[in-house]
């Protein structure tokens, strides 16, 4: 049987590994900057706590969640996303009580069961923060302005930063009364809108099936309580005064149930159909709701991987490594012990930072000729021959393998 990597999964090599480690360092330094601390969560939950906090009637809800049961029944499932997890780690650990203005960050694998196409996949990482306790617009600004600078570090400038309120308790009943009332009159509706019409009316603003049907469809801006009004108001007045280009944006409505007022998402223009690179806002009761102190929060999450797709764009991925990479060949077998603690010397000086390289070899068992192929194949710039020769006078032979010249160095110069 030839194995293969499960649907909608992908093994990760070489500079694209780089990019997002690269990519998590970059979020690490903005987050610590803004007082964020890491939190690392089970990448396995108990699968009712994201049944609870995400909404029944939701897509990782209702078709996209990894469920198992371990060895002893129990119900388990893979994180669809990292809110629920730090929710939960916040209460059980009582920071509700302690620490009630706690930022924190995490960055790991999520797992939905989605169609896999570019830019959607079934194992993917995310990146994300959560500001604890804080009812301030600012918080909300801060949020908006993070993700917007965790994309800036990789040179992603041009997005589209789309915002909206989703009211509160109070507000959006009447709001969603009125959607239902407006959605109703409207002839045929596609399977999905006819569902949550029942379950999650303001689903239905973001169908992408039966958008064009919706004209003059109510706004939750013409419902929202003074309260909602007035934060909403600052928090674009906040993300105004730091240069923050963004749309009000009506239909945006977000897959999960448990926001309230502020959402934003961040789209880019290089990507196709899935082009929302980070998406988040406010959840003034989920921490209640799952049985903690009311504490509300606003946080965001970033998709990694549409994250990279975009850069492959902004020139971030020709700033990755750029060590000379540098090969260490033997032309009589017998030197490998003096090529080899050259190169461990090598290596172990450029660890000090005395240098930019990487290195190669030496590699036992081959012609001078096979190495010097194998140096071209990695891309080497340089290959540092060890000969006898040239080694009882204290030097090697230094190949420039771009314009394949050749010079007698003392070791000592290297
Ligand atoms: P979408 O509308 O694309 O399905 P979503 O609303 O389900 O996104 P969120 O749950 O808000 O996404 O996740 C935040 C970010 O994570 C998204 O903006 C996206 O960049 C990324 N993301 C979500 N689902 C996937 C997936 N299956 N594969 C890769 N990235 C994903
Ligand atoms: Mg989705």
């Amino acid at each position: 049987m030839n194995y293969k990597a499960p649907r909608g999964t992908h093994d990760i090599f070489g500079i694209n590994a780089l990019g997002l480690n690269v990519l998590e360092q970059k979020a690490r330094q903005i987050f610590i900057k803004h007082g964020f601390e890491e939190v690392r969560t089970p990448i396995f939950e108990d699968a009712s706590l994201f049944t609870r906090s995400i909404g029944e009637a939701t897509d990782i809800v209702e078709k996209e969640m990894y469920i198992f049961e371990d060895r002893k029944g129990r119900k388990l499932a893979l994180r669809p996303e990292g809110t629920a997890s730090l929710v939960r780690a916040y209460i059980e650990h009582r920071l509700d009580v302690s620490f009630p203005s706690g930022k924190f960050f995490y960055s790991g694998e999520m797992f939905r069961y989605e169609r896999p196409q570019a830019g959607r996949y079934r194992q993917f990482c995310q990146i994300g923060a959560e500001f604890y306790g804080s009812l301030s617009p600012s918080a909300d600004a801060e949020i908006i302005m993070l993700a917007c600078d965790v994309l800036s570090s990789i040179g992603i400038e041009k997005v589209n930063v789309h915002v909206n309120s989703l009211g509160c308790q109070k507000c959006r009943p009447l709001f969603r009364e009125t959607l239902v009332k407006y959605f109703t009159s409207i002839d045929d509706l596609c399977q999905d809108c006819l569902r949550r019409l029942q379950t999650n009316p303001l689903r239905l603003l973001d169908c992408k099936i039966d958008s064009d049907k919706f004209i003059n469809v109510p706004k939750m801006d013409d419902f929202l309580c003074d309260d909602c009004k007035e934060h909403f108001n600052l928090v674009q007045n906040l993300i105004r005064s730091v240069n923050c280009t963004y749309i009000v944006d009506p239909k945006l409505v977000r897959g999960l149930d448990y926001y309230t007022r502020t959402v934003f998402e961040i789209r880019s223009n290089a990507l196709g159909a899935q082009d929302a690179l980070a998406a988040g806002g406010r959840y003034d009761n989920l921490v209640k709701e799952l049985g903690g102190q009311d504490t509300p929060v606003v946080g965001f999450a970033l998709g990694s991987e549409r994250v990279l797709m975009a850069a492959q764009h902004s020139g971030f991925f020709s700033t990755l490594n750029k060590n000379e990479k540098v090969f260490i060949a033997i032309a009589d077998q017998d030197l490998i012990s003096e090529a080899f603690a050259f190169s461990i010397k090598l290596i172990r000086n450029g660890l000090k930072g005395n240098n930019d390289i990487s290195v190669f070899g030496p590699v036992d068992n081959k012609s001078l000729t096979a190495q010097l192929r194998f140096a071209d194949k990695i891309g080497a710039s340089k290959t540092i021959i060890f000969a006898k020769a040239e080694l009882g006078e204290g030097k090697v032979l230094v190949k420039n393998m771009i314009d394949k010249t050749q010079n007698a160095v003392f070791i000592d110069q290297l």
